[in-house]
């Protein structure tokens, strides 16, 4: 077998299983990251519930909680069996955050929940909210607007990390600058100048868009940069996805225990969706529930620095690769130092991707379920037929103990993006 840096560098498809991986209870005790933190993170976004109720009357079905369907997808399994001839068994679901509220995609959770967080840190301050217990719906008072009408907040972003972040910002009032890559689809840029912030464009890649937002916003004392590439809070936000999915799970009639694993896959970028959601589902169901990353082939940032060791000191384009893909949400060349760290331990492997692969699923699942996802999404796909017909899942499943377990076990597509893509650019990928 090629050694991985060869087959990532070749531009190959890489099935990849990760050596280091160790207990959870190991990685838990390292202490990084603790249930408590995301149990803080889980509560503050029920305080914020009436408030995002309040802003956005779309979400007050929910109390103002936003959350995605967890789907059943039987016709995709289907699909997958006579096109693929991959039989993926056990029960096949869609978590469906590119249907989440107010922003369409997994960026929903960390950007809006980070967005909250500066909110409630800065209202507490300046004496706008007095405590955990006050009516948070002030927060949407012409005096609190005022208030943070004097803050910046800066986000480097591929795309949907900016529309969380400038959505929220705005809706808040706050003053939302976001700075966008050169891969960042145009559609996505007027949607945030319309919904009232700034968008700054780069001729580079997303890691060029993030140090120019980060060195503005350090030169402004009243400025606050989401820092994709290392934020706890941002992590912290995906994190809460876990218990969520837990109820959904149930709900379903979802076992997960050792005879039932659940096996997860997420599209990965800088890594803080996947490492968060993905963290926050350890806590819930520890070793019974194995997460797997997607990237694409020209982009495998988190592969490439978790394979080498090197984490974040390596990137794509030091293997040479192009670091440009179809996937604009994963089109991240050098993964976020903290994820990298605590991937390392918890993750089971990665599945990269060929970008040829992406409209034809978008088009099985579309064609199937009638649900439409955006490009980038569909790379949790590869992972899921991946698993259960190449080589190194079959291994992994022997290793594991898992081979006699597969028929009463469930597999979660992560489905991180998509229903806010206009419709001109949806029927582009459904009929490409
Ligand atoms: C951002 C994004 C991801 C990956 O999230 P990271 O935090 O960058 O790893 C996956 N899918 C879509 C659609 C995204 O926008």
């Amino acid at each position: 077998m090629a050694p991985i840096r060869d087959v990532l560098a070749a531009g190959r498809e890489a099935d990849w299983i990760n050596p280091h991986k160790k207990p959870f209870a190991e990685v838990l005790a390292e202490g990084g990251i603790t249930a408590d933190m995301v149990k803080d993170a889980s509560d503050r976004l029920a305080r914020f519930a009436p408030l995002i109720a309040l802003l956005f009357p779309e979400t007050a079905e929910k109390g103002g909680i936003i959350e995605s369907p967890l789907r059943e997808v039987p016709k995709l399994q289907a699909r997958f069996a006579e096109k693929y001839g991959a039989a993926v068994p056990g029960r096949l679901l869609l978590k469906m955050d590119s249907h989440l509220k107010v922003s369409g995609s997994v960026k929903a959770r960390g950007g809006i929940y980070e967005v909250l967080k500066h909110a409630e840190d800065l209202a507490l301050q300046g004496g706008i909210l007095s405590g955990y217990e006050d009516d948070y719906r002030k927060l949407a008072s012409p005096k609190a607007r005022t208030f943070f009408s004097r803050h910046k907040i800066q986000v480097g972003s591929t795309g949907n990390l900016g529309m969380s972040i400038g959505i929220m910002g705005a809706a808040l009032g706050f003053d939302a600058v976001v700075h966008m890559s050169a891969d960042a689809k145009q559609w996505k840029k007027d949607l945030l100048r319309q919904r009232g912030a700034t968008v700054k464009e780069y001729a580079g890649d997303y890691g060029e868009a993030v140090k120019q937002g980060r060195a503005l916003s350090e030169s402004d004392p009243m400025s606050y940069f989401v820092d994709d590439e290392n934020s706890r809070t941002l992590f912290l936000g995906y994190a809460v996805a876990g218990e969520r999915l837990t109820g959904q799970l149930t709900a379903l009639g979802v076992t997960v225990d050792e005879a039932h694993p659940l096996f997860v896959h997420v599209p990965c970028g800088v890594g803080g969706a996947p490492g968060g959601i993905g963290f926050g589902l350890k806590l819930q169901y520890g070793d019974n529930v194995h997460v797997f990353f997607e990237e694409p082939v020209q982009s495998p940032c988190m592969l490439l620095g978790l394979a080498t060791g090197l984490k974040e000191k390596i990137c794509v384009q030091d293997a040479g690769l192009s670091g440009k893909t179809a996937a604009d949400g994963l089109a991240v060349g050098r993964p976020s130092a903290l994820v990298s760290g605590l991937a390392d331990g918890f993750l089971s492997g990665e599945f990269t991707v060929d970008d040829s692969r992406l409209d034809p699923y978008l088009r099985d699942l579309y064609g199937s379920e009638g649900i439409f996802i955006e490009p980038s999404a569909c790379a949790a796909f590869r992972g899921a037929l991946a698993l259960c017909s190449s080589a190194a899942g079959e291994a992994y499943c022997q290793k594991e103990g898992l081979t006699d377990k597969l028929a009463s076990s469930a597999h979660v597509l992560w489905a991180t993006g998509g229903s806010m893509v206009p419709e001109a650019v949806r029927a582009e990928y459904l009929n490409s």
